[in-house]
């Protein structure tokens, strides 16, 4: 007998093909309050195309790598000893759009990256990363830690170091391409960096390393700033240098250096984070021997603000997500987005993206600022940092978590990007300092560096703020959280507050954001209905 064949038919609503940027449409009105006309004329058509290529191409290709982890080989097949990481093709070509096509490394050093004469400002390169992170997170941390290094490396090193490195830390050709890292943490030395045991020693050749660094991601990158003590120097982070060190030497073999493993990660699984031993690999003392922490504390805070951004992106991705799933979706004969309790579920998503996003676009104004010599502006940055990166990496979890949950079964499954995006936010709050570090960061920027008072000034100050501002002022140790929470959620509502000048939603976002984290609230009393219509962009 024959068999009736089913046609294959799905009710599921499926989201590929989704431009980031236009489904987004909060987005380019804040480009154009945040850019100027002209740049924002001539960035537009790119946000457009980074988009689209971020809701389809970009994202099947991070969906590859990510099933496709880098492998570690230390032989070639004749017995050669010979390192080297292979790592997927989709993995490569999301590195070609980021490095190359769009030159999110190289645009802040060098004029000429997307057809702008000058180096584009920080609010265009977080722009599109933020973009761009909203398919693939992992990649990010080399193109981060490759444009931060780069800064450190031009603010600190040598002329000689300079310009031996720059260029290839800042071109767009793959193959001249040289990438970052920042090898710091040991076993003994995570957040407590003074206790690095990594020997730097003096000889005829110059600066000799030795040690094991713990996590190394980018492991196989062309060049790492390294922190390591030189012989005889002081105990803790002041006794530490900071050191260049490069893959290959300049003859072109590999420096002494072994990549031990490479860990196997709950997230950015594309990625290659591996254990290093430097046995006596040759490296280059960067900038004041004596200040080797205060030095590579810039690339830290400036990957901790990259960390913040990616974390505001992830976050607008799972909103994206819910959103179009909730408006397509039918259960019960209606679309779940007409469900007042799916409502209010869509809007505590929306709330802390939305806060996470203008803490991100303004800490960016503020750096190039501070970068033009304005130091009101540089103890912002300072302080905004911290607040950007425990919070809104925090959020993220929560976010990527509960729009999983917005689609339902199917967020659960590997194919849907909801549950990289879970594994990948839990990341976040991790490197580059955990919650509790960079919340305690946050109170030494307060006491160290007077960021508070430059904070206010810079910001439309309401009750909320200046309550947050006296409770962080006066906060203990182990109240650096609660403190850290308080006041970006109220600098987030100021922001917020000072764009709804021109756009009047983001003023409404910014009352909810107050009601919502910075008003005492009886758990009993019915609040007032969402405003639907926020939901609508
Ligand atoms: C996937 C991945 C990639 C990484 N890549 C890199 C890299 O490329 N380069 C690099 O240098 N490092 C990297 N790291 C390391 C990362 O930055 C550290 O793991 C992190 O800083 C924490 O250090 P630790 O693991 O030693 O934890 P610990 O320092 O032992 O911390 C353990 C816990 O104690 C808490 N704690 C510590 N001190 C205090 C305190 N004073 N008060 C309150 N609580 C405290 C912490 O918040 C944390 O919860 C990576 C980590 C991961 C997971």
């Amino acid at each position: 007998m024959k068999s009736e064949s089913v046609p294959a038919t799905s009710t599921l609503p499926d989201s590929r093909g989704l431009n980031f940027f236009q489904a987004d449409p909060g987005f380019d009105g804040l480009m154009q309050l945040y850019l100027p006309p002209d740049l924002h004329a001539h960035l537009r058509p790119h946000f457009v195309k980074l988009g689209a290529l971020a809701g389809a191409e970009l994202d099947g290709l991070a969906l590859a790598a990510d099933r496709n982890p880098p492998q570690l080989h230390s032989r070639t097949r004749s017995g050669e000893d010979r390192q080297w990481i292979e790592k997927h093709a989709a993995y490569r070509r999301l590195e070609e759009v980021a490095f190359s096509d769009y030159g999110l490394a190289a645009m802040s050093h060098r004029g000429g990256v997307l057809g702008w004469p000058q180096p584009l400002p920080p609010l265009a390169k977080y722009a599109l990363s933020y973009l761009y992170v909203q398919a693939e997170f992992g990649v990010c941390c080399p193109l981060s830690m490759t444009d931060a290094l780069a800064r450190t490396l031009s603010r600190f090193g040598d002329a000689s170091l300079v310009a031996r490195y720059l260029p290839g830390l800042t071109s767009q050709d793959m193959d001249t391409l040289t990438q970052g890292a920042m090898f710091m943490t040991e076993q003994g030395a995570g957040s407590d960096v003074g206790a690095t045991a990594t020997r730097a020693v003096h000889g005829e050749e110059g600066w000799r390393l030795y040690g094991d660094k713990w996590f190394c991601s980018n492991a196989d990158a062309g060049v790492a700033l390294v922190l390591a003590r030189p012989d005889g120097a002081a105990q803790g982070t002041q006794g530490l240098s900071l050191f260049l060190l490069p893959r290959l030497l300049p003859d072109g073999s590999p420096n002494c250096y072994r990549i031990l493993r490479l860990k196997d990660k709950l997230g950015t699984r594309a990625m290659p984070s591996g254990e290093i031993r430097l046995e006596g690999a040759l490296a280059y003392l960067v900038g004041d021997p004596q200040r080797g922490f205060v030095q590579m504390a810039d690339m830290i805070n400036l990957s901790r603000l990259s960390n913040g951004m990616r974390a505001a992106g992830l976050m607008r991705r799972a909103l994206t997500e819910a959103l179009f799933w909730a408006r397509n979706r039918v259960a019960f004969g209606k679309r779940l987005i007409e469900m007042p309790l799916m409502q209010r579920q869509l809007l505590k998503l929306m709330l802390p993206t939305e806060a996470a996003r203008s803490v991100m676009l303004y800490t960016a104004s503020q750096l190039a600022a501070a970068d033009g010599g304005d130091d009101a502006a540089r103890r912002r940055v300072r302080l905004l940092t911290p607040l950007l990166k425990f919070r809104a990496c925090r959020d993220a979890r929560r976010v990527t978590g509960d729009a999983m949950e917005v689609r339902g079964g199917c967020g659960y499954i590997e194919e849907w990007s909801d549950a990289r995006l879970l594994r990948d936010a839990h990341l976040g709050s991790i490197w580059e300092g955990t919650s509790n570090i960079v919340a305690l960061d946050a109170l030494r920027a307060i006491r160290k560096e007077q960021a508070l008072d430059a904070l206010l000034e810079g910001l439309p100050v309401d009750e909320h703020l200046t309550r947050a501002a006296r409770f962080a002022d006066e906060a203990d140790e182990a109240h650096a959280r609660q403190a850290a929470t308080s006041l970006y959620y109220a600098s987030a509502a100021a922001i917020l507050s000072r764009e709804g000048e021109r756009l009047p939603r983001r003023r409404r976002l910014a009352e909810l954001v107050r009601q919502h984290w910075l008003e005492p609230r009886d758990p009993l009393q019915n609040t007032p209905p969402p405003h639907l219509d926020l939901l609508d962009e």
